[in-house]
């Protein structure tokens, strides 16, 4: 399942405040009359169809929230919006994707799109939300843990960061908290030459293999919080929202420049073990 995809073109780092009140406007305006729901920390918007699963999803948003309340003591004040889209072709048209395009959530300037699990897995049967399958299913493959990572790193640092790194620390967090990870014939590591830390910087939504692309973000991050431990990720965090560059940040944390992280990566890619 793909909800990483990112097709909405490059958002404006320039001004990440005014993106958020924007987006935080334009929300209103367009959801103004869906239906609403709140929890402790989130707010849904939804459509009627979607009544029964709201509550699920509502109890999934809350379980990161605590998640990330404790691992990276990262809490909001304010309730998190969430829209959630009872159809494929809503979040398109949102984003203005094509319609191969498809993810079941999106993070985009401070609100998380989500796809009804309703519509994820169509083939489960009614009963599946009654007897708790759905909300299982939703927690062990469904897209709240990924994006909310998106969001947490943005509200901390404050886009001060590349796109490969907070794709990476996404599939990161979702690998070690619910054991997922994107793997396909396209994006084993072995199997075919890598991406230059040059091309992931400046291109990374656009290089011809995406997949391969999210799999060397992740397994980059990974080996560096294997080699540092994941304290050095929260200090790493906390550099870049005193809004010291990233390159500078990763110097001070990790002590050795971010292209010489990731020449030892690619050697330890080659002696192998790697997917
Ligand atoms: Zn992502």
């Amino acid at each position: 399942m793909v909800w990483w995809l990112a097709a909405f073109g490059s958002p404006t780092w320039a001004q990440p405040a005014f993106r958020h009140v924007n987006q935080w406007l334009e929300q209103q305006i367009r959801y103004a009359d869906w239906k609403q729901a709140r929890s402790d920390h989130f707010s849904i918007r939804y459509l009627p169809a979607d009544e029964p699963v709201v509550p699920l999803v509502l109890a999934e948003a809350e379980r990161v929230y605590a998640w990330f309340a404790e691992q990276f003591q990262f809490t909001s004040d304010e309730a998190v919006p969430l829209i959630l889209y009872g159809e494929d072709g809503q979040m398109q048209e949102r984003f203005g994707w094509s319609g191969e395009e498809k993810a079941s959530g999106v993070y985009y300037g401070g609100v998380i799109y989500l796809l009804s699990p309703r519509v994820l897995w169509p083939e489960m049967p009614a009963t599946a939300l009654k007897d708790g399958r759905l909300a299982e299913r939703y927690h062990r493959e469904g897209p709240l843990p990924h994006e909310y990572a998106h969001l947490y790193l943005d509200a901390v640092a404050n886009s001060n960061f590349p796109r490969w790194y907070t794709e990476g620390l996404a599939q990161l967090i979702e690998y070690e908290w619910i054991g997922y990870e994107w793997l396909n014939d396209d994006n084993h590591l072995q199997r075919q030459s890598l991406y230059s830390l040059r091309q992931l910087n400046e291109q990374f939504d656009r290089l011809a293999n995406v997949a391969l692309a999210y799999r060397q973000a992740f397994k980059f991050v990974q080996f560096m919080v294997r080699e540092h431990g994941e304290t050095s990720l929260r200090a790493f965090h906390r550099q870049l929202a005193q809004a010291v560059s990233f390159e500078r940040a990763w110097q001070a944390v990790f002590g050795e420049p971010v292209e010489q992280s990731y020449g030892r990566w690619l050697d330890d890619v080659r002696r192998g073990g790697y997917r």
